[in-house]
């Protein structure tokens, strides 16, 4: 019975303490006693004597770069925009273009030069809100992101009731009230989606069954706003960060059945006319062979991974080949900044695959995207500090076995298999050669949480030293050698 009562008292003991540890609304520990853990990440900090060459590649060096472009991003939004970012056709699309450009210069790369891509019309929303009413009170949504591609209101906006469906799964819109002509608010637990399937396709079953809106609670900790891909739903839809979601569904339960009601505008623009463009530099090699390295431009918030990481790497190895003799660079390598695929136009991947000569000598194709994502808590949004596990490509087994012992070398943190193919930025053209990505997401993708702070930038040197390491082993192969039959078709 002492016993007992005693292990009963260690355990509120113990609950009392770890609860001193407290959790800050948005994911930020409040540390009462114990000193933070301030190493800036678990691994990949310390090389090995055969790799002291690619100390010079430097990730708190390479941060930088992300700060700045993460700058282009936040000025834009300053400067009155509330779809803000990177945004491909827009001001802080010319002004990192511009960024490149001078970067390339600096660095002393040849054939630096700008390529003007015309844009179809654009997809620009101009402004938005989402306002719940019920009894007198309103809850005002401010984490409303409309998915990309959305379709807008009409001007004087949608007064709908709306209605709370859970996890929006059959079992869950069996049950819920009629959702016919009404704003709908679903919980989705499907962290790592900012996709059209997201929930197992909730979006698709709500729409089938006639909602005139769609809201999509991200589970995610916290009260991000994030940004989706097209989700292809034909009514205004919107994703809302987890404590306005939360704040919603229990507004809809305090009104009760029928009485709250959510008053949505959107005002979408089709604008035409804008341009962007891919951003080119070359640094020569002793031979008429070359490796390629794209680094797509765009992101949406700050992008700090997606993709100002990937520039960064892609600046980092510019650096990094440009101060080694020309002697002893077998081949030339080729820096492309394209403009990206965030406007679901993806027109670099389109010119590419009218301009099949660009590959023809290609030993290696890199992909340098999102390349220094910290791995956050899913419960609790907490920053760790390492970086997120990358999931990695290398066209044919040679080519994989290469990538795999670099990313051994700097301690890339990775999944055991490789990828089936590149995801991302090279998708459309990765056939055309030999093809290297390592990659990265946290939870933290396309939100606005997507902030330097969330950068490793020891995992962003890992993986920058991995892609030198990829350039200077294949130089050991000759061309037909990489380019076999291994290539997908
Ligand atoms: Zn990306």
């Amino acid at each position: 019975m002492l016993t007992k009562s005693l292990s009963a008292i260690a355990a509120a003991l113990v609950l009392l303490i770890c609860s001193g540890n407290a959790q800050a609304p948005g994911g930020r520990a409040q540390r009462t006693a114990e000193p933070a853990h301030l190493r800036a990440s678990e691994v990949g900090w310390r090389l090995a004597p055969s790799e002291q060459q690619y100390a010079a590649i430097d990730g708190q060096h390479l941060k930088q770069y992300v700060e700045e472009l993460c700058a282009i991003s936040r000025r834009y939004r300053d400067a009155g925009h509330q779809f803000w970012g990177r945004i491909t056709g827009t001001e802080a699309d010319a002004e990192n273009a511009q960024w490149m450009l001078d970067k390339f210069r600096q660095i002393g790369l040849r054939d630096v030069h700008e390529q003007t891509l015309a844009l179809p019309p654009q997809w620009m929303p101009q402004s938005w809100s989402v306002v719940a009413s019920a009894n007198g009170k309103t809850l005002q949504l401010d984490t409303a992101q409309p998915t990309y591609l959305a379709v807008g209101t009409p001007p004087e906006g949608l007064n709908l009731e709306a209605v709370y469906v859970g996890l929006a799964s059959d079992a869950d819109l069996a049950l819920s009230r009629d959702v016919k002509g009404k704003a709908v608010f679903f919980y989705s637990t499907d962290l790592a989606s900012r996709h059209a399937p997201i929930a197992d396709n909730a979006i698709k079953r709500i729409g089938d069954r006639g909602a005139a809106a769609i809201l999509v609670i991200q589970g995610l900790p916290g009260n991000e706003k994030t940004q989706f891909y097209p989700v292809n739903s034909p009514v205004p839809t919107f994703s809302l960060g987890q404590k306005d979601g939360l704040a919603m569904r229990d507004f809809i339960a305090q009104a009760g059945a029928g009485e709250a009601r959510v008053k949505i505008m959107l005002d979408i623009k089709r604008v035409p006319n804008l341009k962007s463009a891919m951003i080119w530099g070359t640094l020569p090699g002793m031979t008429e062979e070359n490796d390629i390295v794209v680094a797509h431009r765009d992101g949406w918030f700050e992008g700090a991974n997606d993709n100002a990481a990937g520039v960064a790497t892609m600046i980092g190895m510019a650096e990094y080949f440009a101060k080694i003799p020309k002697e002893q660079r077998k081949r030339s390598i080729i820096f492309l900044g394209t403009n990206g695929h965030h406007d679901n136009g993806a027109e670099s991947g389109a010119w590419l695959l009218q301009h099949l000569e660009v590959f023809a000598k290609t030993a290696v194709l890199f992909n340098a995207e999102h390349t220094g994502g910290m791995d956050t808590a899913p419960t609790s949004g907490l920053l760790s500090n390492a970086p997120a596990a990358y999931r990695w490509y290398g066209t044919g087994p040679r080519l994989a076995a290469i990538v795999a012992n670099a990313m051994d070398a700097f301690g890339v943190p990775s999944f055991p298999q490789s990828s089936p193919s590149p995801p991302g930025e090279i998708g459309r053209y990765y056939h055309l050669a030999p093809s290297v990505e390592i990659i990265n997401s946290g939870f933290v993708w396309h939100s606005d949480r997507e902030t330097p702070e969330t950068i490793s930038s020891t995992g962003l040197a890992a993986v920058t030293r991995a892609y030198a390491k990829v350039i200077v082993d294949t130089n050991a192969l000759d061309l037909k050698d990489l380019r076999t039959a291994q290539m997908p078709k």
